[in-house]
């Protein structure tokens, strides 16, 4: 079995959509994870965020400019009068469906319902235009196996158990079609596995079902060595290990969910990431084999926050440091840099949602300062300490950027900058030239 995902841009017009039917339906066997169409999460989101105001109005105008657009969708995609009315009548209760949430109280649960939708529009679309052109495809609705635990985690038993008992259900087919992103909390609620989940889907999927192999196929051809999105020359990098892949995943190369490769990497399946609008590209392959160049690629990641706490009296003694982390675990806030020196230790953070009740736990070990709006660059390479020399590169190439703090030796393959995130079109830009345009040449 093999476990295919296209992202939103991948379905994110009726032509995408035909275009993924061409590459899906080749007779081989396939689970297809479908993305939300590019915009629909959003504007689902945006309709969340005026009902949490009760701003109604405001959400019956997304509602109804999304719907417009659905029912041109139907109207370019299917030819047959039988699928346009089956269709139509399909959105007409999406659309319903969707305006009740208008009426009432409206809470984290239900916005939970609405932003999944966009995956239950492409999938249904693109599960009825298969049967329109009688290909052999079943629709295996994620809600009835996707789901997480107590932790908020993937139960990967679960999944399996629920998936295999659906497969067996419906052996037959070719194409079973399933939404990402969406699943079931613990008690059974609808819930998601965040933003651009449906690559995390496409994993568990795999892992679960024992995939020969799990593609994500999207809007470019391959993880870049750089960002696309803020440097010009960026090229696709051929083979990544996964655990290259995690680290760039997790510092911000936004082509990967950061958890999607764990189950991928667990289960030993390779993941490949293919182009849609060019899938004769080789793209790239993450799997435990690697190719050796000294500098392979950088990611940033952004929304960083730095927090340092100086205490002359305190660090040196036995427990400091575990107490300093302590706090963070009880806030369920994960630190991603550390630093020590004699008297303070700064520690990043991603995510400040408990940022003040940390600080007022952390004054009572020391003076705290925070600095914000910071930004990791995480360089990926052949980084094993022996190589002598390899980190100097590294920071001689960043020699006129500020730098807060630096990472290096935590692993073989990466060493990361903490710097002002102003910095960061700068730092990706002068990495990209000093590490990749000269040195690997
Ligand atoms: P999808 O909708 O298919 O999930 P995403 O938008 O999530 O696609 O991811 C693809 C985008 O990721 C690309 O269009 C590109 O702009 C961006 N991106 C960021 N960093 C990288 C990188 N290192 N390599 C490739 N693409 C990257
Ligand atoms: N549709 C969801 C999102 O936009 C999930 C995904 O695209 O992976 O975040
Ligand atoms: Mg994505």
């Amino acid at each position: 079995m093999k476990v295919l995902k296209f992202g939103g841009t991948s379905v994110g017009t009726t032509q995408r959509m035909k275009d993924v039917v061409k590459l899906i339906d080749n007779g081989e066997k396939k689970i297809v994870v479908l993305s939300a169409m590019s915009g629909t999460t959003n504007a689902l989101y945006e309709v969340a965020g005026y009902l949490l105001k009760k701003n109604t109005v405001g959400a019956h105008e997304t509602i109804s400019a999304l719907e417009k657009k659905y029912y041109k969708h139907i109207d370019e995609l299917f030819t047959t009068e039988k699928y346009k009315n089956l269709m139509s009548e399909f959105m007409k209760k999406e659309f319903d469906y969707l305006r009740s949430f208008t009426k009432g109280v409206f809470t984290s649960f239900e916005e939970k319902i609405i932003v999944g939708q966009g995956e239950i529009l492409s999938t249904n679309m693109v599960y009825n235009y298969l049967c329109e052109k009688n290909a052999n495809v079943s629709m295996l609705p994620a809600l009835d196996f996707m789901r997480t635990d107590r932790n908020g985690e993937p139960d990967s038993i679960y999944i399996r158990e629920k998936l295999t008992t659906l497969l067996k259900a419906d052996p037959d087919r070719d194409i079973y079609i399933t939404q990402g992103f969406i699943c079931r909390n613990v008690y059974g609620e609808i819930d998601n596995l965040q933003r651009g989940g449906s690559d995390y889907t496409a994993s568990l999927i795999g892992a679960a079902c024992d995939a020969e192999v799990i593609q994500i196929w999207t809007d470019i051809d391959g993880m870049h060595n750089n960002d696309p999105r803020i440097v010009d020359i960026t090229e696709p990098i051929h083979h990544l290990s996964f655990e290259e892949a995690s680290e760039l995943a997790y510092f911000g190369a936004k082509i990967l969910h950061p958890t999607c490769v764990q189950p991928a990497k667990y289960a030993n399946i390779p993941v490949m990431i293919l182009n849609t609008m060019d899938p004769t590209a080789q793209g790239t392959t993450i799997s435990n084999k690697t190719e050796h160049k000294l500098f392979k690629a950088v990611a940033a990641k952004d929304n960083i926050t730095v927090v340092n706490i100086v205490s002359s009296r305190m660090l040196l003694a036995y427990g400091f440091l575990r107490k300093v982390f302590e706090i963070f675990e009880s806030f369920k806030t994960s630190i991603d840099m550390v630093t020590t020196s004699e008297v303070g230790v700064s520690v990043s953070i991603d995510n400040d949602t408990n940022l003040d009740a940390i600080l007022s736990e952390l004054k009572k070990f020391g003076t705290v300062r925070i600095d914000k709006n910071m930004c990791i660059i995480c360089l990926v390479g052949d980084l094993d300490w022996e190589n002598e020399g390899r980190e100097a590169i590294a920071t001689e190439a960043m020699k006129d950027i500020p730098v807060r703090m630096i990472s290096y030796g935590g692993s073989n393959h990466n060493i990361s900058f903490l710097i002002r995130a102003d910095d960061k079109p700068r730092a990706l830009q002068v990495l990209n030239e000093k590490l990749f345009l000269i040195q690997n040449k």
